[in-house]
């Protein structure tokens, strides 16, 4: 009996895909080319995914976990001696406690199914990425996804209460006991979060829910300095007391270029603006819109805003959004581009980015370098665009003038999107090499046939 023969006795002939229905795959959101694996194998349960993981340990073949194939790092890429193991037939819901704000889904439910549902519920799952649409909560909670609210809710880590992990040789490890406080022993989930599919299967979450608010205030304001930039924050914060839960910044480079877009998006604001701030505030009471009104007045007669646009009506957000949002325009208006995912403490961020702007501009001068990103979390994204041809020494001198400078901040070469494939050769950046060496030890213990997700964070 062949291996793909046994995968199909357990999730059914139909739920291993081989040859053309492998190819006419992309590798994803943001790789057009051809899937390449030995089968894509489509599991119902979390049974079936066990049954696949001890086939594939005793047989030595290594697995790729896929879920909505949105991560930026390839750390979904598969090679054509493994199966990738597809978690989009395991999208159920399975149970919502109202009372203890808590709900149980399967890795494969994609983020906006459980948005929609939570609201039907009157509450809200307060993590929000812009690809909303495809990625799943196990890939989330793989990759410790991080998005718009962090600066109020925290990461995918702080809205997961348990798991339910399959391990590489098919042993279901399962905790979704959806309690606050749970101190008896080791915190286990901790190490599946953020382990980029390396350690384990997510094959069901128990997540934390939050009341849903009454209504958003959004405004898109301009800024004439970083220094402004950092005390708005800080105002809006306190005068906020805590609401505050997104403070998106925009350098004018990246405003101007998606403005710019073939008039995808019409300007709120004049284009002359050092930078633009997308804030947002979640209220329970009208007295918090009028709180937030206020604040923004405020800070406009203090000089710390110098202009406004602020959000009337839900299309009016959502095209506030768009703007800050729209990654394909600079996917694409870029290329080729590398695009970078970079934490430092905040009073660190503009002699940084100066400083970057110029190394970059003294070897290439007609290079783009876009900023902006979650600046409320420490968080910045870049995208840098070179020339039009881009060649490996180049990508790696490009990579070496962003990342050596993190290592003198305290900075971290990735804020939210992980290391996979494309950043492992700069961990050393960021962590030190007693860290690597636990992090081997624990691969080494609970992978030891290296079947799970092989060389994604080290080799
Ligand atoms: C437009 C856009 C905006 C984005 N914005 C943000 C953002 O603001 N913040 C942010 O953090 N990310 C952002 N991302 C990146 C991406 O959406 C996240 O990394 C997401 O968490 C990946 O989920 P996924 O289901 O697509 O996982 P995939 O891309 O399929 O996989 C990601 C990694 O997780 C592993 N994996 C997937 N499912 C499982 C599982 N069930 N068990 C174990 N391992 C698994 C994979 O093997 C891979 O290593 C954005 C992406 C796009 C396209």
């Amino acid at each position: 009996m062949t291996i793909l023969s046994s995968l199909a006795d357990i999730v059914g002939q139909t739920n291993v895909l081989t040859g053309d229905d492998v190819v006419s795959r992309t590798v994803g959101w943001f790789d057009n080319s051809p899937r390449c694996a030995k089968a894509i194998v489509r599991p119902k349960s979390t049974k079936e995914v066990s049954k696949v993981m001890a086939l594939c340990h005793q047989n030595q073949i290594s697995i790729v976990t896929l879920g909505g194939a949105t991560g930026f790092v390839d750390g979904a890429t598969s090679q054509e001696d493994q199966i990738v193991l597809s978690m989009e037939r395991m999208t159920d819901i399975e149970s919502i406690d109202v009372d203890n704000r808590s709900i149980i889904v399967q890795a494969g439910v994609p983020l906006q199914k459980l948005h929609e549902f939570a609201q039907e519920h009157d509450l809200h799952y307060p993590v929000d990425l812009g690809s909303r649409g495809s990625c799943t909560l196990g890939g989330m909670a793989s990759t410790n996804a991080g998005g718009n609210e962090v600066l109020r809710y925290g990461m995918s880590r702080e809205q997961i209460l348990g798991l339910e992990v399959v391990l590489a040789d098919g042993q279901v490890v399962s905790n979704l006991r959806a309690l606050l406080k749970n101190n008896t022993g080791y915190d286990l989930k901790q190490l599946f979060i953020g382990s980029e599919g390396t350690l384990g299967i997510v094959t069901k979450l128990a997540l934390r829910l939050r009341p849903l608010h009454s209504s958003l205030s959004t405004a898109l304001v301009a800024v004439d300095s970083f220094k402004k930039v950092v005390t708005l924050l800080r105002t809006l914060d306190r005068n906020l007391g805590g609401r505050l839960s997104a403070y998106e910044v925009m350098w004018q480079d990246h405003f101007k270029f998606v403005i710019d877009d073939e008039q995808k998006h019409k300007a709120p604001l004049p284009l002359d603006h050092a930078f633009y701030v997308l804030v947002q505030a979640a209220n329970y009471h009208e007295l918090e819109a009028e709180i937030f009104m206020s604040s923004l007045e405020q800070c406009m007669e203090n000089k710390l805003i110098a202009d406004a646009a602020i959000a009337s009506s839900k299309a009016q957000q959502q095209a506030l959004w768009a703007i800050r949002d729209d990654i394909e325009c600079l996917t694409v208006g870029l290329a080729p581009y590398i695009g970078y995912d970079v934490s430092l403490p905040i009073n660190a961020m503009e002699s940084y980015i100066e400083s970057l702007k110029g190394n970059i501009k003294k070897k290439w001068a007609d290079a783009k370098v876009i900023v902006f990103g979650h600046l409320g979390d420490g968080n910045l994204h870049l995208f840098i665009h070179i020339g039009p041809t881009l060649s490996a020494a180049d990508k790696a001198e490009v990579n070496r003038l962003v990342y050596a400078p993190l290592k003198f901040v305290d900075g971290s070469i990735s804020a939210e999107h992980g290391i996979g494939l494309q950043k492992k050769a700069y961990l050393k950046y960021s962590r030190t090499a007693a860290e690597v060496d636990l992090m081997r030890q624990l691969k080494n213990m609970l992978d030891p046939n290296k079947t799970l997700n092989p060389g994604i964070i080290f080799d």
